[in-house]
């Protein structure tokens, strides 16, 4: 079934010099990676939610990284599996025809990587990098489908991930990028795809382009924050309508 795109929108979106998009886990799942939140997220199950969050935080990676790296594996092996998707294609698609464009991402699947996009603040950082706790080199993901415990560097130094924890902070070098390019300068066009929005620094850039007198743009079949306070909703799957965008340009 064609999606129709409103034709205001799509002038918006071919006029705009500078563009920015933010995502969350929704624009994997049709990869088959599950949300954490939202129909068929893993918090759909208290219990589990609750004890994955615990085995995926700082606190845990500190007195068992074993467990942590456990809970990471299971990730893991879910993005190893998958390749990228129409949605994450067309957000290519868009960086190609904008003169200045932000890809903000929550995502630690490396999937936009693997799709092509080029200017990306993956600002909860990405499962195929791992960061020596002892010598501080950053190296490649572990063999996953092997992995027993946690991997150990080369100095004999436990790695760990390089993805933001629960409880741990942002990279600092990530939320100035993010507030340089997104906040501070804010793109004619802001479309947050797949997302919850439960995150201030995610819901600020669709604010700070609307009160830039921007456009603002929701791809997401279930209602979220941000909803209400876009100029466009669409309230659909962000793998068939990103594309259907795209080809409307
Ligand atoms: P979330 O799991 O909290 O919410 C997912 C959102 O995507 C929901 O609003 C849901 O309605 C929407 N959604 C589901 N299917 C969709 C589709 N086909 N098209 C468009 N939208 C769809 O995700 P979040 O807001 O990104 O927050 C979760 C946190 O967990 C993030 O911090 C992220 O780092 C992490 N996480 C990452 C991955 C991944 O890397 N793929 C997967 C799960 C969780
Ligand atoms: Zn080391």
């Amino acid at each position: 079934m064609a999606m129709e795109i409103s034709e205001p929108l799509v002038d918006v979106l071919r006029a705009a010099a500078s563009i920015g998009v933010v995502t969350g886990a929704g624009i994997s799942a049709a990869s088959g990676i599950p949300t954490y939140r939202g129909k068929g997220g893993i918090y759909d199950d208290p219990e589990e939610g609750d004890r994955t969050v615990e085995a995926l935080s700082g606190p845990t990676l500190r007195d068992d990284p074993d467990r942590t790296w456990h809970a990471i594996k299971q990730l893991a092996l879910a993005a190893h599996r998958a390749t990228p998707n129409a949605g994450h294609n067309a957000i290519v698609a868009l960086e190609r025809r904008a003169r200045r464009f932000v890809l903000l991402t929550q995502n630690v699947d490396g999937l936009h990587e693997s799709a092509g996009s080029e200017n990306i603040i993956d600002i909860h950082g990405n499962l195929r990098r791992t960061i020596c706790q002892s010598c501080g080199v950053i190296g490649d993901e572990p063999e996953w489908t092997t992995l027993d415990g946690s991997p150990r560097c080369a100095c004999g130094g436990v790695l760990r991930p390089d993805v933001v924890l629960f409880e741990e902070m942002l990279p600092t070098d990530k939320v100035l990028r993010l507030y340089a390019e997104l906040v501070d300068d804010p793109p004619e066009v802001v479309i947050a795809v797949g997302t919850t929005a439960m995150f201030p620094y995610i819901c600020e850039p669709v604010h700070a382009t609307r009160l830039a007198g921007g456009t603002t743009v929701e791809i997401n079949p279930e209602k979220t924050p941000l909803s209400d306070v876009v100029s466009y909703r669409l309230a659909g799957h962000a793998d068939v309508i990103l594309p259907a965008l795209v080809a409307a340009l």
